[in-house]
């Protein structure tokens, strides 16, 4: 058993993890949010007082804290007895974050792969360079480290791992489609960090192609899905997170990512881009000021988590499976559908931080009653993705499967234990 909970950062997303933390805070214990700005971490607290969703009466403490400096954040770990830490912060804290925890023997979940300010689209497999480094480390120490486990990377990790395990004797492919079918009102916005955004787009496209990397440019493969609830959506084939992983751990020659766009976005981008606001690289003014434009841009955009009064519609995104089953060709989809308002009613968020703030939340709970506490560094499609599917379907995140049997509430076998279910292994090829 695990107790007592650090949240690092104080955006959308934290303020996600922050409610179902408190929703739940009868086996997390205590809740502790730290960030650089104390009056955010204190905004978030006063929240949940008013949405007046506190389990149990505990303490939900706010902390100034600079997750960058690693002794800072061991000491805030130790003197608030945390034994789980849930970095929302900015991607670029996830390996500061990640040694504090290796030094203080707490687990560690994140929802984003490690990124370096000057370093845009790195290598694949991305998560090789950074994270992966300290496997042996986690291992040795018998530190739990769970990365990406957010909704994507995060859920549709475990997707594909139900699917790999439950669904099929062979995957041939596996196609995850991410389509926000919101509106939120604004001229130009985006859902999550726009620093963090843009650099998600503005370079090379990996994916995973007959058991290869294969590169493409941004924008140059484009294919419409027709999904549950949101219908057709136009998608960009893009780089993403998951496939670091997944292309390494279960085997499948073929792994790619879909992100929906509209045409005003694009647009919008395009021109960012071509004028150089997209830039990670620092310039300098007419005045001798040295500015990095994508800093600048990220500046003056909206705050995500102010998109969230506003944003009407719904998300859909999931996993499109093919393969074999009993010698006969099978299509599995596995999905969830999030509505903004609802999101916004049941925490004052909107879609996007929530369907990344929940299995995170989720997560800290397999860990704190030991299903998915390791001891060690993993993946999520590393571990048995039942009691995960299963605990979330409880938690707003509701799981949907279509097969040639229709379309129904994927609800998995009751949770066992860790000690049941080992670690989970890629299929053989
Ligand atoms: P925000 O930009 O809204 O929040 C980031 C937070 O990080 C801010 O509150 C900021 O705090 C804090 N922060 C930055 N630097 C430091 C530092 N040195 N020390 C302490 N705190 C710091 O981002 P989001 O909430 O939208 O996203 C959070 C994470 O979730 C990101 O990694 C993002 O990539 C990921 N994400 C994952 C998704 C998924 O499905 N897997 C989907 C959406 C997001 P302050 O303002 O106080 O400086």
């Amino acid at each position: 058993m695990k107790r007592n909970v650090l949240i690092i950062g104080a955006g959308g997303v934290a303020h996600v993890v922050a409610h179902k933390c408190a929703q739940h805070n009868a086996a997390l214990g205590h809740i502790h949010i730290a960030s650089r700005t104390l009056s955010k971490c204190q905004a978030i607290i006063d929240s949940i007082h008013e949405k007046g969703r506190l389990q149990q009466a505990g303490q939900l403490t706010a902390h100034a804290l600079d997750a960058m400096d690693i002794e800072a954040t061991k000491f805030l770990i130790r003197a608030t007895h945390s034994q789980i830490v849930i970095n929302v912060g900015s991607p670029f804290l996830n390996m500061s974050v990640l040694t504090a925890c290796l030094e203080t023997g707490a687990a560690y979940l994140d929802t984003a792969i490690h990124e370096d300010p000057d370093k845009v689209c790195e290598t694949p497999p991305w998560y090789a360079n950074h994270e992966w480094k300290r496997r042996q480390a986690c291992k040795d120490a018998g530190v739990t480290a769970v990365l990406g486990v957010g909704f994507d990377p995060g859920v549709v990790n475990a997707y594909a791992r139900y699917a790999l395990d439950h669904c099929f004797d062979r995957v041939d492919s596996i196609d995850i489609i991410d389509i926000n079918a919101g509106q939120h009102g604004r001229y130009f916005a985006t859902n999550f960090d726009p620093e963090i955004n843009f650099r998600e787009f503005t370079s090379t496209v990996w994916s995973w192609e007959n058991g290869a990397w294969k590169a493409n440019a941004m924008f140059e493969h484009r294919k419409d899905w027709d999904m549950p609830v949101t219908g057709v959506s136009t998608t960009y084939l893009t780089g993403h997170d998951e496939l670091h992983s997944l292309s390494q751990n279960l085997g499948v020659p073929n792994i790619r990512f879909w992100m929906g766009f509209g045409e005003h976005y694009i647009n919008v981008f395009t021109v960012l881009k071509n004028l150089g606001l997209l830039s990670e690289r620092p310039v300098r003014t007419a005045r001798g000021l040295e500015v990095v434009p994508l800093e600048v841009v990220k500046a003056v955009l909206p705050d995500p988590a102010s998109l969230a009064p506003d944003y009407t519609g719904k998300t859909c995104i999931g996993d499109l499976v093919k393969g074999v089953k009993n010698g006969q060709p099978e299509e599995v989809l596995i999905y969830n559908v999030c509505d903004h308002e609802a999101c916004y009613q049941e925490v004052g968020s909107q879609a996007i931080s929530y369907t990344a703030g929940v299995p995170a939340v989720a997560a800290a709970l397999l860990i704190a009653n030991g299903t998915w506490d390791v001891g060690q560094m993993v993946n999520v499609e590393e571990l048995d993705p039942q009691p995960f599917i299963a605990l979330m379907n409880t938690m707003g995140i509701v799981s949907r499967i279509q097969d040639r049997e229709g379309d129904r509430l994927l609800d998995p076998a009751p949770q066992l234990s860790n000690a049941q279910r080992p670690l989970r292994r890629a299929q053989a090829r």
